[in-house]
Parts: C-alpha cells; structure tokens; sequence
C-alpha cells in the first residue's frame, strides 16, 4: 500500500503542473475575467447605473433600448428605462425591484467584467449572498441625495449589511459609486461628507484604506462613468478615475487551479436533455469534460456529461470560472444548492461540527451557550447552535482575553464552536480560503461572521 501512495501522491503532483500549464495554455491570451456583484441600499440606482454603464459601451442595441424607453414611457417610469437592460421579467417591472441575480458583460481595456447585480430590498439578502459567494469584487452604489445617503446607512438601511457582508464572503476589494451626485449638484462637501462616514465604516468592517476607491457619478446622467468628468462644477474639483477605469485597476485574484477540485453548486435545474444540470463557481482545481466528481456531503459519485462557463459549451474551465454542468450517475434529488462537487480523491470536509473564530455585530441579546442561528456558507443555508464558546479574544492583537466566557456581546472577537442540524461541507480557511468562511444570521439579520479555524469530525 505504501506504493500504491506514493503512486497516488505522483498522480496528485503530476495533476498540479499539468492544472497550470493547461491554464497558461488556455487563457494566456485572454482578458482576465473578474467577477463585480453590485451592492447598496434599495433605490441607490443601483440598476440604472450598471443599466447606462452598458449602453455607453455598446453592449446593448439601439433597438433594444428605444423598446425600453417606449414601454418606459407607456407606465409613466421612463426614468426606469436604463435599470430594465438589467432586469429582465415582467414582474420585476411593474414591482421595480431586481429580485434575481442578473448576468451582464463589459470589457475594460484589460478585463471581461462579468457583473452580477444583487438585489437591494431587505428580503432578498439570500439571493445577494449567492451573487457575493461569486464575486471577486464589489461595487458598492451609495445615494448622494440629501436624507437618502443617511437612511440607507444609518437608519437600518442595507449599506452597512450589504459591505459587511461581502466583506466576510470573501471580497477584499471595492469601488463605491457615489451616485447621483448630481442632486447635491455635484458638491465637494456632500461627497466628503459621505466618504468620511463610509471611510470609518468600512475599515471597522475589515476594507484596507487602500482597497477601497470614491468615485462621484451620476447612472441617470451618465457622467463620470466611461469617460473622463465633464460637469463643470464636477471638474472644479474632481480629476480621479471615471468608474469604468476605477473598475479596470482592480487586482484580480490569484485563481487556484492547482489545487484539488471544489465546486460550490448554487443552482440545480432540470436541463433540456438527458441528466440534470447544476450552476456553480469553481473555487478550487480545474474541470474537464467526463470528469468523475464526488457530490458532498452525500459522497455519490456523478460524471459531468457537459461543461459551460457564463453559457459558452467548453471542455475545461478553472478555478474562478462560474460554470453550468450536466450531470449523470446520480439523482437530481439527491443534490442540493449549497452542496460540493469535490475531487473523489483528495475530499472535501464533511462535519457538523467545526470551531470558527468570529466577530459579533449585530445581536439584540447577547450569544450564550446553544445559541440557535442559522449557518450561511457559500450558497448553503443550515440550522445550527453556538454549542462551545471557548474563547473570548482582543478585537486588536487577537490574544486571549477570557477562556469559556458565559456570553459574547456586540463587537466582540471569539473563539466558538457551531454544530449544525445536517452534515455540511466545509474547509479550514487556511487550506482553502473559499470554503472557510461563514457567516451567522438570525431573524434575518447578519449577526456575526467568521472564519473556520478546525473541524471537529463527529
Ligand atoms: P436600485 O434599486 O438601486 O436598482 O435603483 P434604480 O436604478 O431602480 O433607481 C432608483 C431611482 O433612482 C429611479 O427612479 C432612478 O431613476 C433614480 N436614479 C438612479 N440613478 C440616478 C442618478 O444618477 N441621478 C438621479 N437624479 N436619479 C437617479
């Protein structure tokens, strides 16, 4: 047996070089793909914004665009005409809210930009961390309107939820859309005065200074987006990047092909033909047409019959990529969104017990053994208690403060241990980060997030 390992460990190395290899090959020549989910409090312009980013860079027809500003025109909305290139059905229409993740493109002068557009009313906060779970990076669209800005930040708006909660997904990187600058026409002191606020904000909320652009714009107008500032009193005092270069000067982040393959499955539909299809990101490794996947945490093995990424049929795709699979071997009931597709050799955790250090921000009384939450990790939702809180550390160093303390209040830093109803999969952060974080919400507020620092097997 000890040959047959090393013979494995051979193959697993072998595997590695050749994972890169394949993806210089592959996408050497290509533009970077960089994933943006938009994020912001309701009515920030959030779709009109991304809606007009698109039309000026000719991704949308003229044809298309006359048909939404005549049907604009006939429900008395017509300010409405540019957030419909982002939303697409009927309902979302007439109600004027995005409910789904919408899926647009552009090209900045090195990066494919796909864009997924999160919804901003409060009950849709599931459907945007699906869009989070995906995203390399964030737009974060702020109202610059007089009383707007504030509501949607100080007063239970989702602002706050929103940067914190791509923040504990993952995201490291934002561009904030200081929108429609133009009702404050386009006053220094208004944009400061919201910068500041955020800037204090979004540092507590774990953004490095230097990771996080200000951008003054308007989606309605249309200024500052694609070209340089051209409002007079804008360029008075403005003479940074339009929001398309800011966009364009992201990092994207290292794609981990090398490593063993995880794919976080946040869609399961029945296809047009044989077998069942399944959407998801690639977090980890890389996947080829005919490739045997264990399907976690149930284990069944499945083959992928067929392979796309953002739509396109394909024969391999990488970590990074956002694909749609056909599967067969095993039964559509049997998977579920949240599951992983996972390497059959080198696997994925399956526990339902793990210890994560998190930080508490939002909880009306304070957590104390059992406390009962529910798990978000990735696009997985699970019932769980707080079953061990072990440590309570210092929010600056990190060093312990109080071993086993009776309850954790607002702003503390801790160590827990989480049990959750039904097994679940899911990776130390520091041997796979994607799959290390969690967040804790309860009543559908976000009351703490964390990273998994051990799995307890059960
Ligand atoms: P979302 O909910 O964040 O997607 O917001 P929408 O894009 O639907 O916009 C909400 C409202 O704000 C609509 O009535 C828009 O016409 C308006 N709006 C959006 N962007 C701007 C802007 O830059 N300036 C002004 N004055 N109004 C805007």
């Amino acid at each position: 047996t000890e040959q047959n390992d090393d013979m494995k460990n051979l193959k697993v190395k072998e595997n590695k070089i050749d994972a890169k290899k394949q993806y210089a090959n592959e996408r050497g020549s290509d533009k970077d793909h960089l994933y943006i989910v938009v994020i912001g409090h309701v009515d920030a312009g959030k779709s009109t914004l991304m809606g007009r980013l698109l039309c000026e860079l000719g991704e949308v027809s003229q044809k298309t665009l006359h048909k939404y500003e005549q049907e604009s025109k006939k429900i008395g909305k017509q300010s409405f005409m540019y957030a419909w290139v982002l939303d697409e059905t009927g309902e979302e229409r007439v109600r004027g809210i995005t409910m789904d993740i919408g899926r647009a493109q552009i090209e900045t002068k090195t990066k494919r930009v796909i864009i997924l557009d999160a919804p901003g009313h409060a009950d849709f906060i599931p459907n945007m961390i699906t869009g989070a779970g995906q995203a390399d990076v964030a737009m974060l669209v702020v109202d610059a309107t007089r009383g707007e800005f504030e509501s949607g930040f100080d007063f239970g708006g989702q602002t706050r939820e929103h940067a914190l909660l791509v923040r504990s997904l993952g995201v490291s990187q934002l561009a904030v859309a200081i929108n429609k600058l133009d009702t404050a026409n386009w006053s220094q002191d208004r944009f400061n005065e919201i910068t500041n606020k955020l800037k204090v904000f979004l540092k507590q909320a774990g953004f490095k200074d230097t990771d996080v652009t200000y951008v003054p714009c308007s989606g309605l107008i249309g200024e500052n987006l694609v070209k340089p500032a051209s409002e007079p009193e804008l360029t008075k005092w403005y003479k940074g990047p339009c929001l398309l270069d800011v966009i364009d000067k992201f990092n994207v982040p290292e794609r981990p092909v090398s490593k063993p393959l995880r794919i976080s499955i946040n869609d399961v539909f029945k296809g047009t033909g044989s077998g069942f299809c399944v959407s998801g990101r690639i977090e980890n490794g890389v996947l080829k047409k005919g490739d045997k996947v264990l399907v976690c945490p149930t284990k069944e093995m499945a083959e992928v019959r067929s392979l796309s990424i953002n739509d396109l049929t394909n024969n391999v795709a990488f970590a990074g990529d956002q694909v749609t699979l056909t599967l067969s071997g095993v039964d559509m009931q049997n998977v579920s969104v949240g599951y992983i597709l996972s390497d059959p050799i080198e696997q994925v955790s399956v526990t339902t017990r793990f210890e994560a250090r998190i930080v508490v921000f939002n909880v009306k009384v304070p957590i104390t053994k059992g406390f009962p939450v529910l798990v978000h990790y990735q696009s997985l939702v699970e019932s769980a208690n707080i079953v061990k809180l072990k440590a309570l550390l210092s929010k600056s160093t990190g060093e312990l403060i109080k071993k086993k303390p009776r309850c954790l209040g607002n702003n503390s830093v801790a160590v827990v241990e989480i049990e959750t109803s039904r097994p679940i999969c899911i990776e130390r952060y520091k041997d796979v980060k994607e799959l290390g974080r969690v967040m804790l919400r309860v009543a559908g507020v976000t009351i703490a997030a964390g990273l998994v620092t051990d799995i307890i097997s059960t």
